[in-house]
């Protein structure tokens, strides 16, 4: 079921060995920190609390109660909960974010992730956050949106908007967000141990043009934060001039404090203070996971968000009315609104945030807003993919189908199915160990596979790789 785990052999030439060294004074050691890099990497996922309610028989990340690391790394392509949606591969020593926002999160927050893609925060935001929260997940890069809104749709929330624009074009939100998350793009270091092939990509130039960048980002969105709100900054990089000094200049040009963070000792995470940036560090000789540093940069005044007065008019959507709602309306089981995008085309949508939709559609690249729906065709209503991993989904409304392993795969590598004592013609939803995968379409002797194709699995199903975190149960 599992590769063995490699250790990658790491060549740091001399120089960066000493900047290594130089750069961790006071902090670690640069040396103890070279030398986990020769050390293998492990390998970690938090699981969908809406989708696996259970504990798994498995080492538990310390700091955050989703966590776990698994003893080698499987083929995750082969694992049909993967794509599902029930566990997200994420480093252990980014999800710290849990012990940042869990204290936060004890009212409805709306949440900003800005560079957000692929999804490994902007999933541990969401199930972190209270009903009536909303997250914005944003990516510049447009193909890493086209991951994230994957991932997103696949984790299953109505309140999650995926957008691909620059940081500077949140303006319109100004005063807005309780939360916004900046993990930086940054030079890499914290990555050296997992993926040797960072060592080529990095440069001091890089570093120098990294922390501009960082810099710039902050900057650009600092008056989205609320009043009151929370500034939460991190990288996977180890030098100071990516981290410390990019959050110590920020601080003494905006005259915002940075919060301290308790800690238990096991956890061996470092505080760091320098010039009143608080840094928490992890490192991969201390810790079990890979390179990390994040602050949490606290908001005390500033201009609180005032809506707009008016609803913009040229939006490519358009919000089905109370009344001709009905015929959706038993396809989920919350509240929330049915809006059309395409023509035909109906997604759910958190209902607590119907205006700012409106509103963040007028001003964003919206990859996508809450939950597909259906598409209708006439009076037909056929179910989008997407419906099939949503919390809201209405589970009574079609004829359940319990598919094993291999089927699970095909369906998600797109194959038509023949499936056998199907209950009825039609469309037909199917689990796999219970956990919900998807819709087929019987036509009698086969069943029509409408997954989407860009988010089909494209390597031979290898019947000895295949595997299921379910078996940790
Ligand atoms: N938060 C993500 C997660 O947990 O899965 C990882 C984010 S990664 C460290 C940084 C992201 O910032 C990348 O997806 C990158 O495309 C994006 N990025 C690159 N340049 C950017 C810029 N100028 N402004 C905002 N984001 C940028």
């Amino acid at each position: 079921m599992c590769n063995v785990p490699t250790i990658n052999r790491i060549y740091l030439n001399k120089n960066l060995q000493t900047y290594f060294i130089d750069e961790l004074h006071g902090i670690t050691s640069g040396e103890q920190l070279y030398n986990s890099l020769h050390t293998a990497s492990p390998t970690s996922i938090r699981i969908n609390p809406n989708k696996i309610d259970y504990g798994l028989q498995l080492p538990q990340v310390l700091w955050c109660e989703q966590g776990y690391y698994l003893p080698q790394r499987p083929k995750f392509t082969l694992d049909p909960a993967f794509h599902a949606g029930a566990y997200y591969v994420q480093e252990a020593s980014s999800m710290f974010l849990e012990h940042i926002v869990k204290p936060l999160a004890t009212r409805p927050l709306k949440v900003l992730d800005l560079c957000a893609a692929p999804g490994g925060k902007s999933t541990q935001l969401i199930s972190l956050m209270q009903r009536g929260s909303l997250l914005i997940a944003n990516e510049v890069i447009q193909s890493r949106a086209h991951i994230l809104s994957e991932n997103v749709i696949k984790w299953g929330k109505s309140n999650c908007v995926v957008t691909n624009n620059d940081p500077k074009d949140f303006g319109f939100l100004e005063g807005f967000f309780d939360i916004v998350v900046v993990d930086a793009p940054c030079s890499g270091e914290g990555m050296f141990r997992k993926d040797p092939q960072a060592i080529n990509e990095w440069s001091e130039a890089h570093v120098d043009l990294c922390s501009k960048r960082q810099t710039r980002i902050l900057h650009d969105i600092w008056d989205c934060v609320a009043p009151g709100g929370t500034l939460i900054y991190s990288t996977c990089t180890y030098n100071q001039k990516e981290n410390e000094d990019v959050v110590a200049a920020f601080l003494q040009q905006t005259g915002a404090e940075c919060a301290h963070i308790p800690l238990q000792q096991e956890w061996k995470v470092v505080e760091h203070e320098k010039n009143g940036a608080v840094c928490y560090r992890f490192f991969p000789h201390k810790t079990q996971g890979e390179g990390f540093c994040v602050s949490v940069i606290h908001k005390r005044d500033g201009k609180e968000f005032v809506p707009p007065r008016k609803t913009p008019k040229s939006v490519d959507i358009s919000i089905i009315e109370q009344k001709n709602r009905l015929h959706y309306s038993n396809l989920i089981t919350d509240e929330s609104i049915v809006y059309e995008r395409q023509k035909g085309v109906m997604w759910s949508f958190s209902k607590n945030y119907r205006k700012l939709l409106l509103d963040i559609y007028a001003h964003c690249r919206v990859v996508h807003a809450g939950i597909p729906l259906v598409e209708t065709i006439g009076h037909k209503l056929n179910p989008l993919p997407g419906l099939a991993f949503a919390s809201s989904f209405n589970q009574t409304i079609l004829p359940k189908y319990e598919v094993d392993l291999p089927t699970a795969l095909r369906y998600f590598k797109k194959e038509a199915l023949t499936l056998e004592n199907l209950p009825s013609k039609g469309w037909i939803h199917l689990t796999y160990q219970g956990i919900s995968i998807g819709f087929v379409k019987n036509i009698g002797n086969r069943a029509n596979n409408p997954y989407p194709a860009a988010w089909a699995i494209k390597m031979n199903l290898q019947p000895e790789l295949m595997w299921s975190i379910v078996e940790y149960r």
